[in-house]
């Protein structure tokens, strides 16, 4: 019997994850290399990730919030980890007791932070995230001398320890992000002329680290690439770049029939067969993370050929015109993975839905069960 999958399932590759990041190491030659795994690791699995990621070479995990960064300590994975977006009321005790680097966005969150150390009587590290243009999360440049005195201060007192600082950029343009790198260098020099001494400086993610080497400092931060993803939204790039995609998305279909021409499909018929064909059922849909956007337009690998979806994507599945392919139910269908398999890859989902590949493998989720290979 060949290996034809579970009935709904991402497949995910850790070997890759490992060999992306060693092979992100190599080009981008920084002496720090944060591995982003937030939002349960762009739908691959934070602690899984994680692990892979360490052994391909990252000294240093990145996520979003606290409970994210808790998550992998309580999985038992003591590296370094920075989170940078906090709750309004977070405490920082826990984060700070299990040793978590805190991403400080504002004065408030300094104090807490140093607060929370002398509660729980540890020495907190802190990283400076500096708003250079992004106008989301950050320092705004306005409070980046105080921020700085008061860290320079609490450093005297024993409270805490400044590891890092970092921004964010916009992949707008070159030049906006050479603009940004340009008032990060004013911080970064205002910090140590405050007397702080962060050991990792950080601005690039995985666009910035891949196109613009001024971004690198001494750290990236990176999470698509490590997922074997182009920015650029073009998976030949990755490719070029030796990265392979971790995520292979597959099913089963529940469902083949024969229908004659002119027969409709799917909620509001928005699809009408256009000769006598076969239809396959596929049973994910939006509950399993499967963009709707992407009816009529997002492709499917069964049978050893591609074909493309008809009519609405449904909640718990969608249609797939198959033409006079030989399929039978049971059969194995993949939604993405490897585009150098022939399958379709994230980036087309993302194309066929008006959205970027972050978002299509990060929203794998609902029922899907995930396997690890
Ligand atoms: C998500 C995130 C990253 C990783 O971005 P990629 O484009 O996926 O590499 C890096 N830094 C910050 C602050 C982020 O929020």
């Amino acid at each position: 019997m060949p290996d034809v999958g579970g009935f709904r399932e991402a497949v995910v590759d850790l070997a890759a994850i490992t060999t992306n990041v060693r092979a992100l190491r190599e080009l981008l030659g920084t002496e720090h290399f944060i591995a982003v795994v937030k939002a349960n690791g762009y739908g691959h699995g934070a602690v899984q990730v994680a692990g892979a990621a360490l052994a391909g070479g990252a000294d240093w995990l990145g996520v979003a919030t606290v409970d994210e960064a808790l998550e992998l300590r309580e999985a038992g994975i003591d590296a370094p980890v920075v989170a940078w977006l906090h709750d309004p009321d977070e405490s920082f005790d826990a984060a700070v007791a299990a040793g978590v680097s805190i991403g400080v966005s504002t004065i408030q969150q300094l104090r807490a932070v140093a607060a929370a150390a002398w509660r729980v009587a540890r020495q907190a590290s802190v990283q400076f995230k500096l708003d250079t243009g992004l106008s989301r999360n950050g320092l705004p440049r306005a409070d980046w001398d105080e921020a700085f005195a008061l860290a320079d201060e609490l450093e005297r007192a024993g409270a805490l320890h400044t590891a890092g600082i970092f921004t964010h950029l916009s992949n707008a343009t070159l030049q906006d992000d050479v603009d940004c790198l340009d008032l990060f260098d004013d911080g970064l020099a205002g910090a140590r002329a405050a007397g702080l001494t962060p050991e990792l400086v950080h601005a690039a993610a995985s666009a910035a680290a891949l196109r613009q080497p001024d971004a690198r400092y001494n750290c990236v931060r990176v999470g698509l690439a490590l997922y074997g993803l182009a920015p650029s939204q073009r998976a030949a790039d990755a490719r070029a770049l030796g990265l392979r995609p971790a995520m292979t998305v597959r099913g089963r279909v529940a469902h083949v029939k024969r229908v004659p021409v002119g027969t409709p499909v799917s909620y509001d018929y928005t699809y009408r067969t256009e000769r006598d064909t076969t239809l396959a059922l596929v049973p994910l849909g939006y509950g399993d993370g499967i963009p709707r956007a992407a009816s009529n337009r997002g492709t499917v690998w069964i049978g050893g050929a591609v074909h493309r979806i008809a009519g609405r994507v449904a909640m718990d599945q969608f249609v797939v015109d198959v033409g006079d392919t030989d399929v039978a139910i049971g059969d194995q269908v993949v939604l993405f993975g490897d585009g150098a398999e022939g399958y379709p890859t994230a980036e087309d989902w993302a194309e066929a839905s008006g959205t970027i590949n972050w978002e299509i493998v990060t929203r794998v989720a609902g029922r899907t069960t995930r396997r690890y290979v």
